[in-house]
């Protein structure tokens, strides 16, 4: 017994110490031996009572239990008796054990009493239940599994973010939380790491219980033995939907087009250009296809931007049927998609006829009506179509432009069918990028003249001119607007030229006593903020009666912002300036906003006036606008009257205003003078 680790004391039925073993009598002297006791009075022959009974002064709690328990195995009443307590010397913190076994049967004859140091096995414990509540406790998911990954515990995180409770997993694989977002090489790096490292960490998307996919961010580690094999694995895992959804919902603004969710322009032409290197490569073809809605804006306005935006997400669905996986549908903005079909064919041939097979399909796929809330809708698309990469024309002019100009040529060709960008076209970009930079020049290199066309009423007295200007170019002579005037739309030129025009037209009003003078306004001029100062400070600087000058605006400008247009024509006509609404009948208008344009003038589009007198058509035409315009109380006038009998058809009519060929063509400055001091010279002499 003097072995053991252990004291040992051995007492009788009274609790007298009849033996110790070494350790015990070590102890005594080093310390106090019982607990909560300083003095040692423990050798052979004291009464173990006396040491820590009640009574004895000296008991603490613990001592009293003890002598209790001695007390209590003595009389039969225990059969053991068992007592951890903390005895610290003066440089630690100890835990002892007392253990009380009987001597003897039935009859106890006495005791064994032993004090086991368990220091080591307190803190030890102590280590576990503070592991433990960090386990129980922690923010973050913990999961616990044998080195076969079959888990063995999980703490109460994993399942507040899991949803899956202890009893539910523990012995399952982890797998059983697989999203099926990651592929298998994923796994298997992960695998190699930790068995490799010991160590993983990095997102992934796991499945909650509840189906909802989310965004984890996951550590895991192996607990190593000693000799290195791999006891358990332990992994912690935060839920970091909320920041990965803030992040994909900041890419998807910048990347995908927020009412179809499809690939923006900036991501088009991003996968374009890695298309286009791609190619250089591979050599293989590819194909952009433009695709261009007929008459959306006719539908978004009469039945309300909602209805359009429905057409579109449906479009887009459609769209997405007509290609390959690994295809682009993107959404350019309003009614423009554009497809991008990769890796069609080395051979330019075969690569086109892939892409008209695509684009016979879209057309099919807007065969069936698509639902808007009124009904079924029927709409069409004009769809251009360029290859691209690895051409030889790639160097001059960017796909999407050439697949946007094929798309112009469709629609041009009676919509509803497709284009392909040919060498042709490229002529015609060609010539149309050289005449812009012409066109730059042309307002400082004074090559712009102004020709004037007389206005007038009944049988032929003239009231006023028309000013339309014209390009006298160095190489080309004379260019007519209609040449460069989208051009200058296009691209701004019209801004200057518009002011141009203006400054041109009111200096020539103010040497003009009497003759009213209209100028042609493009909706790009109007829309300028500052649009109604520019009018009034040329008018002022020139000296011209605000009267005799009329503005004519086009109807496609009322379009956009009816108020603002509304307000800057009242503005003006404060002032005394007039206008006319030029090409009346060919655009788009309704009876609603014209009631509240105060205008002074429909102006009779030519091409009614044309066959007046043999379309029966035009003529209804040209006689609901004078009906229109007696309504309204507007002044009417017939432009591109050729004519006697269109004169006289206008006449009967009721429309005594008339400008055209008949009656004069545009003109010069020099000549148009010549004609009008002829006119008056004849008229006065
Ligand atoms: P518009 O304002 O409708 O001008 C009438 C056009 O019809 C003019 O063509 C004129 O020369 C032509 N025309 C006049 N009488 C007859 C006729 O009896 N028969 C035929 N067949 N045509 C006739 P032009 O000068 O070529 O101008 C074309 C268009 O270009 C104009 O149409 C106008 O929209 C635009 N334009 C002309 N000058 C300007 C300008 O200074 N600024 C702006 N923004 N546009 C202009
Ligand atoms: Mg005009
Ligand atoms: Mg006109």
């Amino acid at each position: 017994m003097n072995s053991l680790s252990a004291e040992i004391a051995g007492v009788d039925r009274k609790g007298i110490i009849l033996a110790v073993n070494d350790r015990w009598q070590a102890f005594a002297v080093e310390n106090g031996l019982e607990p909560g006791q300083a003095a040692p009075s423990t050798g052979v022959g004291t009464n173990y009572f006396a040491v820590c009974g009640p009574g004895t002064g000296a008991c603490t709690g613990d001592a009293l239990s003890a002598s209790m328990g001695l007390q209590a195995v003595l009389d039969g009443r225990l059969e053991r008796f068992n007592l951890d307590y903390p005895c610290d010397s003066p440089t630690q913190e100890r835990w002892f054990t007392m253990t009380v076994m009987p001597l003897g049967q039935k009859v106890k004859t006495g005791a064994v009493i032993t004090h086991t140091d368990i220091t080591e096995r307190k803190q030890a414990e102590e280590k576990l239940r503070l592991a433990a509540r960090v386990f129980s406790d922690a923010h973050e998911g913990i999961t616990i599994t044998n080195p076969q990954g079959v888990i063995l515990d999980v703490n109460a995180a994993f399942t507040r973010i899991t949803g899956y409770s202890r009893e539910e997993v523990v012995g399952q694989n982890p797998r059983i939380l697989n999203s099926g977002r990651q592929d298998m090489a994923f796994y298997a790096a992960m695998w190699r790491s930790l068995t490799e490292t010991g160590h993983w960490s990095g997102e992934l998307w796991n499945r909650r219980k509840d189906g909802v996919v989310i965004a984890e961010l996951l550590k895991i580690s192996a607990m190593r033995n000693a000799d290195g094999s791999t006891l358990q694995y332990v992994a912690h895992f935060t839920d970091i939907s909320e920041r990965v959804t803030a992040q994909a919902r900041i890419d998807t603004l910048a990347f995908y087009d927020p009412l179809t969710n499809l690939p923006n322009r900036r991501l088009l032409l991003d996968r374009l250009d890695q298309a286009l290197h791609a190619s250089v490569r591979h050599k293989r073809k590819n194909a952009l296809l433009f695709v261009d809605l007929d008459n959306f804006k006719t539908l978004n306005d009469s039945l309300g931007h909602h209805q359009g935006d429905l057409l579109l997400v449906q479009v887009a669905q459609r769209l997405k049927t007509c290609v390959r996986d690994g295809d682009t549908v993107s959404h350019l903005g309003s009614d423009e998609f554009v497809l991008m079909l990769e890796d069609l064919s080395v051979d330019a041939m075969v690569a086109a006829n892939r892409a008209e097979a695509v684009a016979e399909k879209i057309l099919s796929a807007f065969i069936l009506v698509f639902a808007l809330d009124q009904g079924g809708h029927h709409a069409t698309p004009s769809i251009g179509i360029t290859l691209f990469g690895a051409l030889a024309l790639e160097v001059n002019e960017d796909p999407l432009r050439r697949a946007e100009l094929a798309m112009f040529q469709a629609k041009a060709a009676g919509r509803n069918t497709l284009r392909f960008f040919d060498a042709q076209m490229q002529a015609t970009v060609s010539a149309h990028a050289a005449l812009e930079a012409d066109l730059r020049e042309a307002v400082q290199a004074r090559q712009l003249v102004l020709h004037y066309q007389p206005q007038v009423v009944g049988a032929g007295r003239m009231t006023g001119v028309e000013a339309l200007v014209r390009w006298q170019h160095p190489r080309r002579g004379t260019v007519p607007p209609a040449d460069f005037i989208a051009l200058a739309e296009e691209t701004g030129l019209i801004l200057p030229i518009g002011q141009w025009v203006l400054e041109t037209a009111c200096t020539q009003l103010a040497q003009w006593a009497h003759l009213t003078i209209a100028v042609n306004v493009s909706a790009r001029q109007f829309q300028q903020a500052d649009s109604v100062a520019s009018v009034v400070d040329t008018l002022a600087r020139s000296r011209a009666r605000p009267k005799l000058l009329k503005l004519e605006l086009t109807e496609s400008m009322l379009v956009d912002d009816v108020e603002a247009i509304i307000a800057k024509m009242g503005a003006l006509k404060a002032i005394g300036v007039t206008f006319s609404l030029d090409d009346f009948g060919t655009g788009y208008w309704s009876l609603a906003y014209l009631k509240r344009l105060p205008l002074d003038q429909l102006k009779i589009d030519q091409g009614f006036v044309r066959n007046i007198v043999t379309e029966p058509n035009d003529a209804a035409i040209a006689k609901m606008i004078m009906a229109l315009a007696e309504s309204l109380g507007l002044a009417v006038i017939a432009e591109g009257v050729e004519l006697q009998a269109h004169a006289d058809f206008l006449a009967h009519l009721g429309c005594h205003a008339y400008q055209g060929h008949f009656f004069g063509r545009a003109l010069p400055l020099g000549e148009f003078e010549a004609l009008v001091a002829r006119d008056s010279d004849r008229s006065t002499g």
